[in-house]
């Protein structure tokens, strides 16, 4: 019974379960630019970066830079392969680059507060944030995984998790499939890295996280793995204001131009390994 709802949960992903619109707008907003060193751990800091101005001098990326390899803190700079191609979209426009750093439940608020330019957060594209953001074209393929203890034989596969307490990142289509599965216990973290942390302890059984951040998250890591069986699809693409058609073009512009040029092939092989 349990088993034929996740199957049915499954069937329908991408559809009325994707309901985002319903967790935006809930945490609380940990913002910060670039220049400020990592905010401590359940702090909450708002610094005022304007978004630019038509002819101003910055364009702003927002983010949630708890995402290895999109975007991630080095030091205090947040690099990764999104950060990549914001810094040839911001070329292309002119003005420099800033990102704002926050929670990824609340990128689509602060979107549509002007709080950014755009997102490029590893965002999928679904049919409810289309409804609340325009897309550019997908610039890359993503699919679910589940990590589980290394020693755990319970879990194989997405039909594993039920009767499963879940950790999954507050507001992702990972938290979406988790929420909308009858019989599994979804436990919502502000950074995924929390919920691997919290799986190392014992206090979920599995965490459901997209593909190349879930390898990163068990790099290195014996007692943790990710299952080889991915379980949902997906496409990431930048997101702009609803209307924003000017800079969705030149968006555009630069994701063909990148894979036209080779560059996002070297950006590529700069953050993921090169035999996919
Ligand atoms: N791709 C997932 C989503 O769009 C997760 C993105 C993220 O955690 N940065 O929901």
């Amino acid at each position: 019974m349990k088993k034929n709802k996740l199957l049915k949960a499954l069937a329908v992903i991408g559809a009325s379960v994707l309901t985002i619109g319903m967790l935006a707008g809930c945490g609380s907003v940990a913002s910060e630019s670039t220049e400020t060193p990592a905010a401590t751990e359940g702090t909450a800091e708002q610094t005022e970066t304007p978004v630019a101005e038509e002819g101003g001098q910055y364009i702003v990326m927002g983010t949630n830079a708890e995402f290895e390899p999109f975007e991630y803190r080095d030091g205090d700079n947040i690099v990764g392969f999104d950060v990549e191609i914001a810094k040839a979209i911001a070329a292309k426009t002119g003005k420099e680059l800033k990102i704002e750093d926050m929670s990824f439940d609340t990128l689509i608020v602060g979107l549509n507060n002007e709080q950014m330019d755009f997102i490029a957060a590893g965002m999928s594209v679904t049919e409810e944030r289309k409804t609340q953001v325009d897309f550019s074209e997908p610039y890359f393929k993503s699919k679910q995984m589940i990590i589980v203890k290394a020693d755990d034989d319970s879990i194989t596969s997405a039909e594993g998790l039920v009767g499963k307490k879940v950790g999954v990142q507050l507001g992702t289509t990972g938290d979406l499939f988790v929420s909308g599965t009858d019989g599994v216990e979804v436990v919502q973290f502000d950074k995924a890295p929390l919920a691997v942390m919290d799986l190392k302890n014992g206090k979920v059984d599995a965490v459901v996280i997209d593909a190349e951040p879930a390898k990163k998250l068990v790099e290195g890591q014996s007692d943790i793995k990710v299952l080889d069986v991915p379980f949902i699809e997906e496409e990431y693409a930048i997101a702009v204001k609803k209307g924003d058609a000017e800079l969705l073009s030149t968006i555009n512009e630069v994701i063909k131009e990148l894979k036209e040029n080779g560059e996002y092939d070297k950006i590529y092989g700069q953050f993921f390994d090169s035999a996919e």
